[in-house]
């Protein structure tokens, strides 16, 4: 610069090991999963600058539709820049995809993937939509043991080969799924796609024709799609092949692809269905239990890649903080500074060990627990992720707003998870229909909880009154309550994991702020003794980002 000098900035973030320097994920590792697997060389890779490239350049450069060729045919492909498929490569490789549901049991292979995924999405969130979608496709796919054999496989390889070619004579494959549609969102029942039997066509004797649409279709050049139409029986669950056996395209009009406020880098269509061949996966009628399977595991996801945000924001401010002085100290020693980073540490924490407690129990087929678990996680740890990128931006002053930093990025990210695969209110109903039709996971919950009884007075209470709370949901107005009851289950099971699992300090912090009276509205309101105090110290080091 020739008229000043450039100073009191702080240096590029990167270079940061996202597993070692993670006190609260190493430990959940460690204790649920017998080995480490290749997350710790998962990790040494997301440390180096190719990865950070490919994020800023696939998020830079998203995926561009091409309908039509040069002369009039219908295409229907997408084209992704060269980053996108770096990431997904690295992904896949690292076993991201269903692997673990052809994994043995007690391998811990559920929590080292989920490992995987948090450490990964803490690179770029966004092309692990259909990795996710390829995870969880393998439960429901085992509905019909004939399809679980030809894809699961594949689903399940470390292979990423991103042609459009027969899945048989594929290493590795991708899954989307199609639920959501103009008229219905949300309530599928509403759903019009039609699926008619046709015993002449080419995937078998129970091929099916669909006829509609869906309003929402991510990572449209996947191999396969789970999608809901009305067939004879009533509303069923479809696999559907992008391309069919002998090679040729199945029907499948990508009339365009939708301009998002994030996720930039996965592609997400509308798509229309003219006679396109599919074929039944699970009993005939019963769609949605089927695709529910793969909700429930999309769902563990989105409570991953939440806490991944809210750790890799906090990560970032923690780094900014530590090189940038203002009013004579540098940022993380200003009091009112070390209250914010101090609140979103407990926040990250709580996250963290939530979301791994959750793939510990799919590894445990803790069926019970994880039915309940995971409706509460999704709801909340999705919903607290957007206040709080928003807080770890902020602290970066003016810089947070500029993109190149990348927490403008994470903040556009943030409420995603809150709106896909079951929106707040509609997750929040979810665990009252839990709670009273499926009264075995709220008694697991409880169970799980219990454990923690006799370290802090505030959890103890709330153990204590996780039945009456859990009464509400079966009052005439129990919908108008729905939020208030899963915050306060979210957060008592939260609490009661970090009596179990973290620090005593952090465990206090959570508790006076989250269940006691002393509860701010924003992040930064801790009580000054715990703030400036060994908690405060505590929790802003195991913040900490380290090489
Ligand atoms: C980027 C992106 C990618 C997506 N990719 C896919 C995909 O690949 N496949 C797919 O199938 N879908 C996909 N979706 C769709 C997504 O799952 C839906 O948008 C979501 O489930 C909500 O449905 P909707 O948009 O129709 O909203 P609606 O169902 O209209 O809901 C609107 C609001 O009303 C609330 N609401 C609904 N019912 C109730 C009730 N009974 N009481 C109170 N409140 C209620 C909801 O919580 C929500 O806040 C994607 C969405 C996005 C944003």
């Amino acid at each position: 610069m020739t008229t000043h000098e450039v100073r009191n900035q702080p240096p590029p973030f990167g270079g940061y090991d996202l597993l070692a320097g993670d006190p609260a994920l190493v430990a959940a590792l460690d204790r649920w999963s017998p080995s480490r697997g290749d997350v710790t060389e998962l990790a040494r890779l997301a440390a180096t600058s190719d990865p950070a490239r490919w994020a800023d350049q696939a998020d830079t450069y998203p995926p561009v539709l091409r309908t039509h060729d040069a002369v009039g045919n219908r295409l229907d492909e997408v084209d992704y820049h060269p980053a996108y498929h770096a990431l997904m490569t690295v992904a896949v490789g690292h076993g991201l995809g269903a692997e673990p549901w052809l994994a043995n049991a007690g391998t811990g292979a559920h929590v080292r993937r989920a490992t995987g995924f948090y450490l990964w999405s803490q690179v770029e969130n966004a092309h692990l939509c259909p990795v996710s979608m390829t995870y969880a496709a393998g439960p429901a796919l085992r509905h019909t043991p004939a399809l679980a054999g030809e894809w699961l496989p594949r689903l399940a390889s470390r292979v990423y080969d991103p042609r459009l070619v027969p899945v048989a004579d594929k290493a590795g494959a991708i899954v989307g799924m199609g639920m959501t549609e103009k008229q219905g969102g949300s309530d599928v029942r509403a759903n019009t796609t039609t699926a008619t039997p046709d015993v002449a066509g080419p995937l078998g004797s129970d091929s099916v024709r669909l006829t509609g649409h869906k309003w929402f279709c991510s990572a449209p050049m996947s191999d396969g799609f789970l999608v809901l139409a009305q067939g004879p029986d009533g509303l069923g669950c479809y696999l559907l092949p992008r391309v069919l056996p002998d090679g040729t395209r199945n029907a499948f009009a990508i009339q365009r692809l939708k301009n998002k406020l994030g996720n930039r880098a996965n592609a997400s269509s509308e798509v229309e269905f003219a006679g396109t061949w599919a074929t039944p996966v699970g009993e005939p009628g019963r769609g949605i239990r089927t695709i529910l399977d793969m909700v429930a595991a999309t769902r563990l996801d989105c409570i991953l890649g939440s806490a991944a945000t809210i750790r890799q924001a906090l990560a970032r401010a923690v780094h900014h903080t530590q090189h940038r002085a203002a009013f004579g100290a540098t940022l993380i020693d200003q009091p009112l500074m070390r209250n914010v980073l101090a609140d979103l540490a407990v926040e990250s924490e709580a996250a963290t060990l939530l979301a791994l407690r959750l793939a510990h129990a799919i590894d445990e087929g803790e069926s019970d627990f994880a039915r309940l678990g995971v409706a509460i996680g999704k709801f909340w740890v999705c919903k607290r992720t957007s206040p709080a990128v928003a807080e770890a931006l902020e602290c970066l002053g003016g810089l947070g707003y500029i993109e190149e930093n990348g927490l403008a990025r994470l903040y556009r990210e943030a409420p995603l998870n809150s709106i896909w695969e079951g929106s707040g209110n509609v997750n929040a109903l979810d665990v009252l229909r839990a709670i009273t039709r499926e009264p075995a996971s709220l008694a697991a919950l409880a169970k799980e909880c219990a454990l923690a009884r006799g370290a802090i007075s505030l959890v103890d209470t709330a153990i204590d009154e996780i039945e009456s709370v859990s009464t509400q949901a079966y009052a005439a107005d129990a919908p108008w309550l729905a939020r208030s009851l899963v915050e306060r289950l979210a957060l008592t099971l939260q609490a009661s994991l970090l009596v179990r699992y973290a620090p005593p300090e952090v465990a206090e912090a959570f508790a006076l702020t989250r269940l006691g009276p002393d509860r701010g509205l924003t992040f930064g309101t801790l009580p000054a003794a715990i703030a400036s105090g060994a908690p405060g110290r505590i929790l802003i080091d195991r913040a900490t980002p380290r090489r």
